[in-house]
C-alpha cells in the first residue's frame, strides 16, 4: 500500500532503529536521561530557544502550552479549524477551564486584524483573553504557511497587549525548509512553540516544548500531572533526536511530490480545484460530494489511500516512507481514475 492518509504513519529506518540501539538512559521524571537531555539542548539551540521539554505528543505539548499560559475562566484566541480546538478532544475547556475565542481566516491563519478586533475589552461582562495561538503549517489550510512578517505583527500586537503567543508547529520544519526563513529569527516571535518529531520528520514518538527556561519548568510540572513523565525514554528521544538531524533538508523532496500530484490532479475531470500546495499536503475539492468515498475506494482497489478530509474533500499527505517511484506509480493511477 502507498499510504498517503498522513505523515504520521512513517516507520523508523535502520539507522534511525541503531540510533535508538544504541541511547543512553535514565529515568527522566529524576531528570536523569543523557539522551533526553541531549535532544532537548540540540533542540534548543537548533530555534535558539531557552529550553525545551520532550513530550509524548503534539496534544500533549499544545495542552501543557496552553494551561501554563492561562487561567481557568479564560480565553485562548485561534482559528477556528485549529487543531488546539478541532482535534484535540475538547482539551482547552476539559484541561484548563478556558474558553476559545475562534476567528476565520484564510486557510487556517488568523491575522493581527482580526485578532485586535476581537480582543476583549477590560469589562467584567467578557473573559479574559490570555493566550494568542498560530498553526504552521496549518492542517487544515492544506499545509498553508504563514508570512513572517504577519507574524512579527501578530507579535508586536501580542507585546503591546502583554499577551503570549504560542506556535502550534507541528509541521514547522515543511514551512521552514519551504521558505527559508531564518529558525532562530522565526522562533524568536513566540512565547512557546510546540514541534512534532512523529510526523514528516519521521521518529515514531514524540514532541518538542520549546520556551524559556521559566516557562519549560512550569511544563515539566504540567507534563507531570497530564500523566506524561516518561521514565527511560530516552529510546525514543534519539530517534528524535536523529529526525531533526537528518530528516529536516529532505522535506523539499516530499514538497516536489505534493506538486506532483497536484498537477495531476488539476486535469481530472472530477476535481473542482485543488487547494494550492505549498508544503506537504495536497488536499483536493470533488465537484460531487458523494463521489468522496467511490474515489477513495477507487484509489484503494490500486493499492493507494488517502483520507476523508471533510464534504467532498480528500486529503493525499506526502512523507519519507514514499518513494518517488511510488509517485510515479500515483500518477499513474490517478490518470486511470
Ligand atoms: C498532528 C498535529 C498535532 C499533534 O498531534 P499528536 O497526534 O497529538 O502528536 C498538533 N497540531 C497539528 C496541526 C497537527 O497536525
Amino acid at each position: 500500500m502507498i499510504d498517503f492518509r498522513s505523515d504520521t504513519l512513517t516507520k523508523p529506518s535502520m539507522a534511525m532503529r541503531e540510533a535508538m540501539m544504541s541511547a543512553e538512559v535514565g529515568d527522566d521524571v529524576f531528570n536523569e536521561d543523557p539522551s533526553i537531555h541531549s535532544l532537548q539542548n540540540f533542540a534548543a539551540d537548533m530555534f535558539g530557544m531557552e529550553d525545551a521539554l520532550f513530550c509524548t505528543s503534539g496534544t500533549q505539548t499544545n495542552q501543557i502550552a496552553i494551561n501554563v499560559h492561562t487561567q481557568p475562566g479564560g480565553e485562548v484566541v485561534c482559528h477556528w479549524e485549529s487543531h488546539i480546538y478541532k482535534y484535540e478532544g475538547g482539551g482547552i475547556a476539559k484541561n484548563s477551564g478556558v474558553s476559545a475565542r475562534l476567528l476565520d481566516g484564510d486557510r487556517g491563519r488568523i491575522t493581527r486584524e482580526s485578532i485586535a478586533n476581537w480582543m476583549n475589552p477590560d469589562d467584567v461582562h467578557y473573559p479574559i483573553t490570555q493566550l494568542v495561538s498560530l498553526e504552521d503549517t496549518a492542517n487544515r489550510g492544506g499545509g498553508a504557511i504563514y508570512d513572517l512578517n504577519e507574524i512579527k505583527k501578530i507579535k508586536s500586537w501580542c507585546v503591546e497587549n502583554a499577551l503570549p503567543l504560542h506556535l502550534d508547529g507541528a509541521r514547522l520544519m515543511n514551512a521552514m525548509v519551504a521558505t527559508g526563513n531564518d529558525i532562530k529569527e522565526y522562533a524568536s516571535q513566540f512565547d512557546s512553540i510546540s514541534l512534532c518529531l512523529s510526523k514528516g520528520l519521521g521518529a515514531p514518538v514524540g514532541s518538542l516544548l520549546l520556551g524559556k527556561k521559566d516557562f519549560i519548568k512550569q511544563a515539566r510540572r504540567v507534563r507531570k500531572v497530564f500523566g506524561g513523565g516518561m521514565r527511560q525514554a530516552g529510546f525514543i528521544a534519539a530517534a528524535g533526536e536523529y529526525a531533526l538531524k537528518s530528516n529536516v533538508e529532505r522535506l523539499v523532496t516530499d514538497h516536489e511530490n505534493a506538486k506532483a500530484l497536484e498537477a495531476e490532479f488539476v486535469k481530472k475531470d472530477w476535481v473542482k480545484d485543488v487547494v494550492s500546495v505549498m508544503t506537504n499536503i495536497v488536499v483536493v475539492n470533488l465537484k460531487q460530494n458523494d463521489q468522496r468515498d467511490l474515489i477513495i475506494n477507487k484509489f484503494k482497489e490500486k493499492g493507494i489511500l488517502c483520507m476523508a478530509f471533510g464534504v467532498g474533500m480528500l486529503r493525499f499527505v506526502t512523507h519519507l516512507d514514499v518513494s518517488s517511484d511510488e509517485i510515479a506509480r500515483t500518477i499513474e493511477a490517478i490518470k486511470t481514475i
